[in-house]
């Protein structure tokens, strides 16, 4: 192979413009990415030397080892873990890894001034970090396994590496920095030592400094290095949770998420008996780049017995868990167990319902003691969490008491729970009752609301999409039941109340009769019935569906995720009690034939479509019969 010149995809050559103008001052945190990219390289080539001997065959004692030569102006961080091919090389040092070129090119459209944490977290290119401390970066790989050459790229991070080959006979990865005249102090021990420390002490392999080598060749692979590792290379799970640190906590978090921000919770655990296993688990503080993704990979990092067998297990998590990030370390488990087989393993069931519990109490805790962080998480993630009371029949009554929704008495930016919501109920309430629509503010004026109102009843706001397919699920709570305010018979009070309700409102039927048929004859092909409401009190009128039909903001739903949904004829309602339809009632008594009464029914049936949150049939026509009234 001859030295060859290949072009950074465009967007890589952006990320590199940015980090190497950045004005982003915490340069130090390139250490610790390129001590993570090592670390990494050496559980790859841990776990793949589980199967394939070849890999292990010169018996590695595993390391990362830094080096500083002054004279020569460099930094080098060198790992004996997997290596690369050139191929792995053009691919994983040419392109933007994550599968988000496009959102990059979205997210970068919008910053001015970009943090760089954010950056590597997002965009998964924490090598690049390099380029904040170096002018020039190169590479110098050899490939685990047979038949590998040792390869050199290369780049001044001006549009362009090379690939040439190289000399080297260890397996593993040394990253040589040609470090910028302003960035020296990266020669100091103590700099190291004080990095080493803060970020990456919880890597389990030894990290070493040498300073004032020999000044190296290419070819001579690592010189001795025969200090004491830096950091303390005891997993974080595998302590006592008295003796971790918070900062310790944190930095472990960044360096499994890449996510800059200091977790929302910490869940450490260490589970004893008939299955033994250790967890450290974070809620991060907001939905992160990757669940907005769809396929998106989730779940948890797996050791066994001290080898990292894979990242994103998502069979150790429910998916409605999928938020959850973290460490599971079993020794129940045997080391060469393979994806497939953990499917359907009974101690990975095990753990997985364990996990499961213990989240869940984490968040009941949490919600109880620590409101406002609570809300947070619920803002981030509720929606998420809510998918569990569909499939998680085991944890119901968890997940009952975990969600939270908007509702009529609630303040504008709070949100109540069912248990709240049933504690304030007033005296001869005995359901809870829900109104679904598309957002707070329509929902708050719905006429459905007024009959409950009026009696001192809250309604709960079913406004996020999700929440119409858990009503399926989430029928009860409590021993009471869950009614939608905007369909069928709303029947109100005891059996004593309604049975008045009833013949009074069979009694003023009677009376309205002949104005109810006219109505019905005017809506025909709109509605399916005219009658009078029990559920208004101050609005004239409101549309409702049917017992088992859909509502109205159900169907707009559909429609927007274009499914066919067949056209749903509702029940039209009107309030006898108010002004609006007595007035039209003496209308048509004194002149049946009044021709004013035919768009007043279409002004009627306007502002009962307005309500429910449909549009009019026919806007123009509407606000010209608006008008018109107006003048007159
Ligand atoms: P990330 O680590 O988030 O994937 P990076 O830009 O830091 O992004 O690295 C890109 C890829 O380059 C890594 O995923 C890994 O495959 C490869 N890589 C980086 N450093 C090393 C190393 N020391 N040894 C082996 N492979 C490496």
């Amino acid at each position: 192979m001859s030295k060859k010149k290949h072009t950074f995809k465009a967007e890589i050559q952006q990320v590199l413009d940015l980090v190497i103008h950045s004005l982003y001052s915490k340069k130090e945190i390139f250490l610790r990415e390129l001590i993570s990219n090592a670390s990494d390289a050496i559980d790859r080539a841990q776990y793949s030397g589980l199967t394939d001997k070849s890999i292990i065959s010169d018996a590695p004692e595993w390391k990362i080892d830094i080096f500083a030569d002054k004279e020569e102006g460099t930094l080098m961080i060198s790992d004996n873990g997997m290596g690369m091919s050139e191929e792995d090389l053009d691919k994983n040092l040419g392109v933007i890894a994550s599968s988000g070129t496009k959102a990059f090119a979205e997210a970068l459209k919008e910053k001015k001034e970009v943090n760089i944490p954010e950056l590597i977290g997002q965009f998964g290119v924490g090598f690049y970090s390099a380029f904040m401390v170096a002018e020039e970066v190169t590479v110098i790989t050899l490939k685990r396994g047979e038949g590998q050459k040792a390869v050199k790229w290369n780049s001044v991070g001006d549009g362009s590496y090379t690939l040439d080959e190289a000399a080297r006979d260890v397996s593993g990865t040394t990253i040589i920095l040609k470090l910028r005249e302003e960035q020296k102090e990266y020669f100091d021990s103590w700099r190291i030592r004080e990095l080493v420390k803060k970020y990456s002490d919880f890597i389990a392999y030894p990290i070493r400094f040498k300073e004032e080598v020999e000044p190296v060749k290419e070819g001579d692979d690592s010189p001795e290095v025969n200090d004491e590792p830096l950091n303390a290379m005891t997993a974080l799970w595998k302590r006592s949770k008295s003796e971790v640190k918070d900062e310790e906590y944190n930095e472990f978090y960044t360096h499994l998420t890449h996510d800059h921000q200091e977790p929302l919770e910490v869940i450490h655990a260490a589970v004893e008996g008939v299955i033994e296993f250790r967890a450290l688990l974070f809620l991060p503080k907001q939905a992160g780049f990757d669940l907005m993704m769809p396929n998106q990979k989730h779940g948890l990092n797996l050791y066994v017995r001290n080898v990292l067998i894979g990242a994103d297990f998502e069979m150790l998590l429910p998916e409605y868990l999928r938020f959850v990030k973290g460490v599971v370390d079993s020794s129940d488990l045997p080391l060469n167990i393979s994806r497939e087989m953990l499917q359907d393993d009974a101690v990975v069931r095990k753990i997985k319902s364990n996990i499961t519990g213990k989240v869940l109490n984490s968040l009941a805790e949490m919600m109880r003691d620590e409101p406002k962080k609570y809300k947070e998480f619920y803002i981030a993630f509720g929606r998420i969490v809510k998918e569990g009371l569909h499939s998680d029949w085991e944890n119901a009554d968890k997940l009952k008491n975990l969600v939270m929704f908007p509702s009529a008495k609630t303040e504008e930016g709070y949100l109540t729970s069912l248990q709240q919501y049933v504690d304030a109920m007033p005296q001869g309430q005995d359901a809870i009752y829900y109104l679904p629509s598309e957002d707070i503010s329509t929902a708050r004026q719905s006429p459905h609301l007024e009959a409950l109102t009026a009696r001192g009843y809250d309604v709960l706001f079913f406004v996020d999409p999700v929440d119409q397919w858990i009503v399926q699920s989430l029928t009860e709570f409590d021993g009471k039941k869950l009614i939608p305010v905007d369909k069928g018979d709303l029947k109100l009070g005891d059996e004593k109340e309604q049975e008045e309700t009833k013949k009074k409102l069979e009694g003023e039927s009677a009376e309205y009769k002949s104005l109810i048929d006219y109505i019905q004859g005017q809506l025909k092909d709109d509605i399916k019935e005219v009658r009078l409401s029990p559920r208004l009190t101050d609005s004239a009128c409101c549309l409702v569906a049917d017992e088992n039909a859909m509502n109205a903001s159900m169907e707009r739903m559909m429609r927007a995720m274009n499914q066919e949904v067949p056209k749903q004829l509702r029940l039209f309602e009107i309030n006898p009690g108010h002004t609006l339809i007595k007035k039209m009632k003496s209308m048509f008594d004194e002149n049946l034939a009044d021709e004013r009464l035919v768009d007043y029914v279409e002004l009627l049936y306007g502002q009962a479509l307005l309500g429910e949150g449909s549009a009019v049939k026919n806007p123009q026509r509407f606000t010209k019969l608006i008008s018109e009234l107006m003048v007159k």
